[in-house]
């Protein structure tokens, strides 16, 4: 090792883990862009969204003022299940790649829907229960965002209907049988049980489903049932405020050890984790206090921000969410079977896409096994086998530490590592039989797929 003096893990205190989230909207100059009423083009206002998500969650995801957002004390009493995560440097991988750059992690795997996404769901079911509803409804891709909301709701007693992309449900029964164990339904998407279902299936008969047929059906199913809202675990704002936590304990621990990142990586799906890791940061960097470069790391199959359009589009496939302005490949871009489950939907956070539209941060994509190399390398010297979703924020802070052996730059590199990948033993087992490809669209298919973007006048 290099050095002895700074720990391999920061814990913080239990007393340190933030009472307060950190809203990066109110320190941003050029606001995200708002959501549209798919019919009217409007701005949509809260009384619209009521019938689909719960009332405080509303005002936190049109709050663009408060900096701060109290932590109910009933969620911070559950994030002490689980939290602080901790801040790990990643001693032995340097040492792998012979570089002199710093290389820290914050993981966020320790919990057992193994991801960050349990950071949001248990705020999201607090607010449904606070508000004296009888169950909520969610889509899941890869599982961890259904396993987290199980998770939630069992804790808080609140029924949780999961509509799982079919080919998720198909491809891992373990995950299913997780959330089954924690008392929430799960249904393959698309499925005869709802209208936008039934119509998806008669037009596409054989479909092996995607994230936006999956928000549909539970979206319906929300607001057909009294008692019921609809909660989303990635893109929305209030998921970007609830993820600050990230980002807060991982200022405080840098803080502590006196170290200041220069570069923040993060993976990017729907861009909950990477807001949440860089929230503080990109605070600092807004308000003028402190530079940092932050990399927004994408898979190439699905490549929103380096090759999608900043443009007003639909959030599911059955049309009937709300507009929202962001780097889109289209609603009906259905990107190919890439492994890393969490970071195939066609869109991605408005704060982030306003950020990048405004040159505050950067977007890179990476193919898919050169992921699964950074998976492996990492698995075999840090000993957590990581998410394919994380690994792609794995690929790219090996990447910028081999730029740094080759400058002899001591940078400080922070990465989010948001999950663990035992239930990813499909796509391993693929990567080690040598069997990965990995599909990249090509400009006319996002071209044909842009082509079909809402008109709407700004
Ligand atoms: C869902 C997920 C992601 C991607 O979602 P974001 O909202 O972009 O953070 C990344 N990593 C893991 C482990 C996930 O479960």
């Amino acid at each position: 090792m290099k050095e002895n003096k700074i720990p391999y893990k920061t814990y913080l205190d239990e007393s340190e883990i933030p009472t307060k989230w950190y809203n990066v909207r109110a320190d941003m100059k050029n606001k995200p862009a708002p959501l549209l009423n798919p019919g009217t083009h409007q701005p949509m206002k809260a009384e619209e969204l009521a019938p689909v998500f719960c009332e405080e969650l509303i005002a936190q995801e049109l709050n663009n003022t408060d900096a701060y957002i109290d932590i109910p004390q009933e969620i911070q009493d559950f994030y002490k299940m689980y939290r602080p995560s901790p801040l790990i440097r990643a001693y032995f991988l340097e040492d792998a790649l012979g570089t002199p750059a710093k290389i820290y992690y914050k993981f966020e795997g320790n919990n057992t829907s193994g991801s960050h996404k349990l950071n949001s769901a248990i705020a999201q079911a607090y607010y449904a229960k606070k508000q004296g509803l009888k169950g909520v409804t969610t889509e899941t891709g890869a599982g961890q965002w259904g396993t987290a909301l199980s998770m939630a709701c069992s804790y808080f007693g609140l029924d949780c209907k999961v509509f799982m992309v079919k080919v998720s449900y198909e491809q891992k029964p373990f995950r299913r049988e997780v959330m089954r164990t924690y008392g929430a339904s799960v249904t393959p998407s698309p499925s005869m049980t709802t209208e936008i279902g039934k119509k998806i299936l008669s037009e596409f008969p054989g479909t092996t489903g995607s994230l936006g047929c999956a928000i549909s059906e539970a979206v319906e199913v929300a607001t057909t049932n009294e008692g019921y809202r609809y909660v989303l675990g990635s893109v929305l704002n209030q998921v970007l405020l609830h993820q600050s936590i990230i980002g807060l304990e991982t200022k405080t621990a840098l803080d502590k050890l006196g170290e200041k990142a220069d570069i923040i990586i993060g993976c990017a799906g729907g861009g909950s984790n990477l807001g949440g890791l860089i929230a503080p940061f990109m605070g600092q960097k807004l308000r003028g206090e402190a530079d940092y470069r932050i990399i927004a790391v994408e898979p190439a199959s699905c490549p929103s921000f380096t090759r999608g359009k900043y443009a007003y589009d639909f959030c599911d496939t059955g049309m009937v969410c709300p507009l929202a302005k962001m780097y889109t490949l289209g609603s009906g871009f259905i990107p190919s079977a890439n492994h890393a489950g969490g970071l195939r939907y066609h869109g991605m956070s408005s704060i982030l896409s306003q950020l990048y539209a405004d040159g505050l941060m950067e977007a890179t994509s990476v193919e898919q096994t050169s992921v699964f190399e950074a998976a492996e390398q990492f698995a075999r010297v840090e000993g957590i086998l990581p998410a394919p979703e994380s690994s792609h924020a794995i690929r790219v802070a090996i990447d910028e530490a081999l730029k740094c052996k080759e400058t002899g730059e001591e940078k400080t590199i922070v990465f989010g590592l948001t999950g663990t990948g035992y239930f990813d033993m499909v796509a391993y087992e693929k990567y080690n039989d040598g069997e990965m490809s990995d599909y990249i669209p090509t400009d006319e298919e996002i071209a044909q797929s842009l082509a079909n973007l809402p008109v709407v006048e700004e």
